[in-house]
């Protein structure tokens, strides 16, 4: 037996670089791809809870040695695993797509479909029923003795100003196809609930220069939820509060709801100064009805933004309210039970602020700090608000990167809305905007240029 070919094997799902998201890639160790005589540019079948193609792409530098294969988070919904699960891949052969439909997987959005573009846009990647794709990627096509078919599939064209996130609704045949020149492709102006809508939505992905951060929540936080029996059996009782601190605009409310996502677990959000200022009382009953919903939801994380809002050091305050706040919140921390299977996080730009009876073991006795990103963060964080915009040739994200010295990720997205606004200006004339649609030509030439950005910065 030792000479037969082996055509699956098991290995364990890592996360992917931002960088990567949305593309349909799955970067393996060659020596996996050796031993199931792959190369650069096949398919591949990922088997989890469910199944998911992808296309074979070569490891990070640095994964060399290391066994896993590097799946971005739509990826790893699609797949029905999250990071440090194992799946089975096998080698698969995609067939040509005599039709394929999509359709919104953002409810938030109506979509006016041109499936040529479409179609451009996914052009060879492999495809199957269920899956959320994302008009994504298109940026640093990596030079190379590359496949042509991969070499397309990465410098895929724009869709849109913004990456728009899909569901494949089906395709003839079934099973893993692709899309060549003969497919018919339908988009489909109605949403079309994802079979994880929440991992369709925020994930890991969508979080730049956070790398260990999200490394340390996903320990403290992901892993509990995830496999509760293990840390019971283990004997240790997993955090029941983790509190991050940093200034605003840097990430914090949407690293916890990528944590709650890639954890599956629901995600309730308490807003400090919102829950402050109601009626005798009625603070306190909203805390413990979020609380006990929360519990009911499990697994699940609640985040309570600004919480030296509703729990300032007891001793500076005169307010009665606060002072029952906090107590209440105590109350509520002490009375989780561990099998309750709640994380809460907290958050504050001000920790000194907070009081310090919250800080004690068993409460909210973990804490991240979440920090002004540094250029190599800024530089990821402009690749995630960039992903999927049609940029001009000049555009530096590097250079950017260096520009914006003290920008937060707030920033940063604002200032790619904001440069993106100032193409649609330049290309306003040209559209017919009683026709309301975008001619294919005009679409294909619009893209956001250097000065676009430059604009935008000067704001
Ligand atoms: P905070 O909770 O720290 O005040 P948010 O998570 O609310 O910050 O961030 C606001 C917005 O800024 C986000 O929705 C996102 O668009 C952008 N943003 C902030 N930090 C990051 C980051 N690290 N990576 C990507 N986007 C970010």
């Amino acid at each position: 037996m030792a000479d037969q070919e082996q055509t699956g094997r098991r290995i364990q799902v890592a996360n992917a670089r931002p960088e990567d998201a949305g593309r349909g890639l799955a970067r393996l160790p060659l020596a996996v791809m050796a031993q199931l005589q792959l190369s650069e540019g096949d398919v591949i079948e990922i088997v989890g809870k469910r199944n998911t193609p992808a296309r074979v792409v070569r490891p990070y530098k640095e994964d060399e040695g290391l066994d896993v294969l590097r799946l971005d988070g739509l990826q790893r919904a699609n797949a029905g695993v999250g990071s440090g699960d194992f799946v089975q891949i096998s080698k698969a052969e995609p067939r040509a797509a005599q039709r394929v439909v999509f359709a919104p997987a953002q409810n938030n959005l109506r979509l006016q479909g041109n499936p040529e573009a479409l179609k451009r846009v996914f052009f060879q990647r492999p495809l199957a029923a269920g899956d959320v794709v994302a008009t994504a990627g298109q940026q640093q096509v990596p030079p190379g003795d590359m496949p042509p078919q991969l070499r397309q599939m990465l410098a895929a064209p724009a869709y849109a100003l913004q990456e728009i996130r899909l569901v494949v609704v089906s395709t003839t045949p079934k099973g893993i196809v692709h899309i060549d020149a003969d497919t018919e492709v339908e988009l489909r102006a109605e949403y079309e609930e994802p079979r994880e809508s929440r991992r369709a939505d925020v994930t890991y992905d969508d979080v730049g220069g956070m790398a260990e951060t999200i490394d340390q929540l996903r320990e403290m936080v992901e892993l509990p939820l995830r496999y509760p029996e293990l840390f019971e059996r283990l004997g240790v009782d997993p955090p029941k509060g983790v509190l991050l601190h940093g200034p605003p605009g840097t990430g914090k409310t949407r690293l916890a709801r990528a944590v709650a996502n890639e954890s599956e677990a629901e995600f309730f959000l308490i807003n400090g100064p919102e829950i402050m200022g109601s009626a005798y009382g009625e603070s306190e009953k909203k805390l413990r009805e979020i609380f006990e919903e929360a519990a009911k939801a499990a697994p699940s994380i609640l985040f309570i933004d600004e919480i030296d809002s509703i729990a300032p050091k007891r001793g500076n305050v005169t307010g009665e309210t606060e002072k029952r706040l906090v107590a209440q919140l105590l109350t509520l921390m002490d009375g989780l039970e561990p099998r309750t299977n709640l994380v809460v996080i907290a958050a504050t730009n001000r920790p000194e602020a907070i009081d310090e009876a919250l800080r004690r073991p068993g409460r909210f006795d973990r804490e991240i700090v979440v920090g002004v990103p540094d250029e190599r963060g800024r530089r990821e964080i402009l690749g995630i608000h960039t992903r999927g915009m049609p940029l001009g040739d000049r555009v530096d994200l590097t250079e950017l990167a260096r520009m914006t010295y003290g920008f937060v990720g707030a920033d940063l997205a604002a200032l790619t809305r904001e440069a993106a606004i100032e193409a649609v200006r330049r290309f306003m004339p040209r559209l017919n905007l009683e026709e309301g649609t975008i001619p294919a030509d005009v679409l294909e030439e619009l893209s956001v240029t250097r000065e676009d950005f430059m604009s935008a910065i000067k704001r």
